[in-house]
């Protein structure tokens, strides 16, 4: 497994391997790699890529000043091991240093889906978001990337901005990996105290519930009431001791909101778990 901290050594490997026929998959990542993690690059050796690039990178630019920046957590040697039992050809870890020279001014914007939920909420998120991910495709100029519907907003930010800027690959969306109690997994689930934890179960749990009924509804051809159901799915997680950020039923693709739960409606939701955010996600 090659291991690459410059940018511009990633870069020219991977241009060499695109010349002799490869095709190559990307699979970015802030590392403290998961079962999630792996489920993606073992999607990318399913599709038949010849060379599988993670790169590891916990990006500042998309931190928040009040946010884990500086304590999210890192763990080089373990991705190692973890990226090459999953089969990735190769590892990028840079530093902020070499990923942003000194007086970087150029950055991506997403303007219509970043609007709403994490966007709100976090603001600059998704702009630093998109500009990593950019940098990311230019260095790499990957045949497919792949991405995890944990993330559904940024996944559908970064299809977006393929299109918008015309880069010239696949986006790639694997399914949610979640822990055998339903709790989506995330490098962040290691910040949970064993109370904590036993809270966050509500997330999965309630939309899980939520997801049964509206499909039985759909089915019978009385959609649920959005409003009402995210209602009752907040009314559950303040039960289970969580701070809602928001419960939001909107239309899979244009993320705007939706007034019934209809087999084209993601519910997306964003607690707080003590000081941790968690989110979590299910399509109808
Ligand atoms: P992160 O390291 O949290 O920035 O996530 C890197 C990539 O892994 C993103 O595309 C995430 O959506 C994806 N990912 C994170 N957690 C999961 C999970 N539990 N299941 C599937 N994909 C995930």
């Amino acid at each position: 497994m090659n291991i690459f901290r410059e940018p511009k050594k990633l870069q020219k490997w991977c241009r060499a391997r695109k010349a002799a026929g490869a095709k190559i998959a990307l699979v970015p990542t802030m590392g403290y790699l998961h079962e999630g993690h792996i489920s993606l690059i073992t999607a990318a050796k399913r599709r038949k890529a010849d060379e599988i690039v993670v790169s590891v990178f916990v990006n500042p630019v998309q931190f928040g000043p009040n946010e884990d920046y500086a304590k999210y957590p890192r763990d080089e040697k373990a991705d190692l091991a973890k990226c090459k039992a999953a089969g990735a050809t190769a590892v990028f870890f840079p530093t902020p240093e070499n990923m942003y020279l000194d007086r970087h001014s150029v950055y991506v914007n997403e303007e219509d889906l970043s609007k709403g939920l994490c966007g709100a909420r976090r603001p600059g998120h998704f702009r630093g978001v998109c500009t990593v991910v950019a940098k990311l495709f230019n260095l790499t100029h990957p045949d497919f990337a792949v991405f995890g519907q944990k993330d559904y907003q940024q996944a559908q930010i970064i299809k977006r901005m393929v299109r918008d800027l015309n880069f010239d690959l696949d986006v790639v969306l694997a399914p949610i990996v979640r822990e055998a109690s339903g709790l989506a997994r995330s490098s962040r689930n290691t910040y949970l105290s064993s109370a904590e934890k036993g809270a966050a179960l509500a997330i999965s749990r309630s939309l899980k519930e939520l997801q049964t009924d509206a499909k039985k509804a759909v089915k019978a051809g009385k959609p649920l009431d959005a409003g009402k159901m995210s209602a009752k799915v907040s009314e559950a997680l303040k039960a289970a001791g969580l701070k809602v950020d928001y419960v939001e039923c909107v239309d899979a693709s244009t993320l705007e909101p939706v007034k019934t739960l209809s087999s084209g409606t993601c519910v997306l939701v964003a607690v707080y778990d003590g000081k941790t955010r968690l989110i979590d996600n299910v399509l109808i």
